[in-house]
């Protein structure tokens, strides 16, 4: 028998869904090695139990907690899929500000338009989380090497060392040189060091390498002037419900 693959989501852009859609001819390879069970941006169908559950979005309300326990119930693997489920993401920037003034903002003065927002959290806040996919999008080709390693029954792995190694490998020029702060040293590599590359900085959206005092490229920011707590503002737009290690 294939193994089952369901697709879900919470608050979130449908942006890294939208990853795995645009994957298209890679997708019809692996659709031979297993049975998409529920994806809403592509069927109807739901229902059944699960191999793996991808999860897209952050928790925000009790309905969304009693429904991500739902599905954590009928799944063997729940996987975390982008930077909001994982992290809570920029959803995560909303308890910056007032609730009541937000939704104003949003959906003006009739009390008729205005939802429950609630305080965005990471599904790990409520289930436990078998793996991650991280970024805000993923990265279609991470993502496929994940699912393989799960179809296979292997424990994905992410890379334990920083951007800023691929970066230089991609011998991009560093962005301290034009006085820009850049996140890159504490973050997880694996997208190729996107941003810089597109010249602009790494904001963090992979998350933070285990140890970021000790990786080699940590020294980046001591050069700067710049320590963990220096550029803990700097982390606040994809990392705010989490924890900043230090
Ligand atoms: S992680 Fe980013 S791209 Fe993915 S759903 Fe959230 S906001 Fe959208
Ligand atoms: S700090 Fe940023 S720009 Fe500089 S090497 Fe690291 S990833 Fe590249
Ligand atoms: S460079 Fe940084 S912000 Fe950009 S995709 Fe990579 S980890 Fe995310």
């Amino acid at each position: 028998m294939k193994p089952r693959v369901g697709f879900f989501d919470f608050a979130s852009c449908e942006g890294c869904q939208l990853t795995v859609l645009n994957l298209e001819n890679e997708l019809l390879d692996l659709v031979e090695l297993m049975d998409i069970i529920e994806f809403r941006e592509i069927s109807s169908e739901t229902g059944g139990e699960l191999d793996i559950a991808f999860v897209e979005g952050s928790i925000c309300r009790p309905e969304d907690v009693r429904r991500l326990r739902a599905i954590r119930r009928r799944s063997r693997l729940l996987i975390a899929l982008g930077a909001c489920a994982d992290t809570a993401g920029i959803n995560a920037l909303v308890s910056d500000r007032p609730e009541a003034e937000l939704v104003r903002e949003v959906y003006g003065d009739d009390p008729e338009l205005m939802p429950a927002a609630g305080h965005p959290r990471p599904l790990s806040a409520f289930v436990q989380v078998d793996g991650r996919v991280p970024g805000c999008p993923i990265d279609g080709q991470e993502f496929l090497a994940i699912l393989q390693a799960l179809l296979i029954g292997r424990q994905p792995e992410l890379p334990g060392f920083a951007v800023c190694a691929e970066c230089k490998l991609a011998e991009l020029p560093c962005t301290f040189e034009r006085g820009i702060v850049c996140l890159g040293p504490i973050t997880r590599a694996g997208c190729s060091a996107h941003c810089v590359a597109e010249g602009d900085r790494c904001r963090g959206c992979r998350g933070m390498v285990d140890e970021p005092r000790s990786g080699p490229y940590y020294r980046i920011l001591e050069e700067h002037g710049l320590d963990l707590d220096a550029i803990r503002e700097q982390l606040r737009t994809f990392n705010l419900a989490g924890e900043v290690k230090k």
